[in-house]
């Protein structure tokens, strides 16, 4: 019995505590809802995978509704200590999200964060199970979730542990490389852009990869029209805080950007 009570501490720490940080801040503003997406059970302890909303300031025009998904790999807890620093900074400045309506997931694979690992507790990639009827309760959550949201775009944080610097995933669409390439220019004053030509084993540009994976956490593949879709990476390597403040940065280019886009695409 000491052990497990010892064992449930450590738990109720480590997901405790990220789930809580959020849920400070969305008790002290009025504009951040605290929800959850889903919950499932493993070896009878309870799971929840959180959904922050922050709605930013009204333009007048319909909000644009932005998921932004971190922790699909337990073990790259930089893209949630980013949204949590985003969160921050929109409540100082919630013009940043003018029009926008922020769906922030900090913990996509809670048992993999609790275990420190890449795969969930069952060992499974949760990157590579999506859209493939995959049973995993996590996915089944994220698919159902990505699904009734439609999202007009959806951003995903990870973090490489063999890489140079930061970059990101394009999957070969030109409004995904129109967001991505000026989110890596405002970020690279915190981080380096990997420079390679090869990264993770796919040809890239200025941090560019205009390639994917199969099965990574995406739109619905029959969503449209298409969302845009950015993958951000950052090193591992680097120290925790430069990740998190280079994601921050990505993220809030990304906000810029696409607002102007859709700005240009009203006035046509
Ligand atoms: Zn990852």
């Amino acid at each position: 019995m000491a052990t497990l009570a010892s064992s449930e501490t450590v738990r109720s720490s480590k997901l405790g505590r990220l789930v809580e940080s959020f849920q400070v801040l969305a008790e002290t503003c009025p504009v951040i809802n605290a929800t959850r997406a889903g919950s499932f059970a493993m070896a009878e302890e309870h799971y929840e995978l959180p959904r922050f909303v922050f709605r930013g300031p009204a333009t007048g025009m319909p909000p644009i509704r932005l998921g932004v998904f971190a922790l699909v790999h337990g073990d790259e807890p930089a893209g949630a200590f980013a949204l949590q620093g985003l969160l921050k900074r929109l409540v100082d400045a919630p013009a940043a999200a003018a029009g926008y309506e922020l769906l922030l997931y900090p913990l996509c694979n809670p048992t993999g964060y609790e275990d420190g690992t890449r795969h969930n507790r069952a060992g499974f990639d949760l990157n590579r199970e999506f859209w493939c009827d995959s049973e995993l309760p996590e996915i089944r959550i994220l698919e159902e979730e990505l699904r009734t949201q439609q999202f007009d775009g959806v951003i995903a944080l990870h973090t490489d542990d063999t890489c140079d610097g930061l970059y990101g995933y394009t999957q070969g669409r030109v409004l995904n490389e129109n967001l991505l390439a000026p989110a890596l220019r405002a970020s690279a004053h915190v981080l380096p852009v990997d420079p390679r030509g090869i990264i993770d084993g796919f040809a890239a540009r200025e941090g560019l990869i205009d390639d994917c994976y199969s099965g990574i956490l995406a739109p619905p593949p029959d969503q449209r029209p298409r969302p845009f879709e950015i993958i951000f990476e950052t090193p591992a390597s680097a120290p925790m805080t430069q990740q998190v403040e280079a994601t921050c940065c990505a993220l809030q280019s990304v906000l810029a950007e696409y607002r102007g886009f859709i700005a240009q695409g009203a006035n046509l």
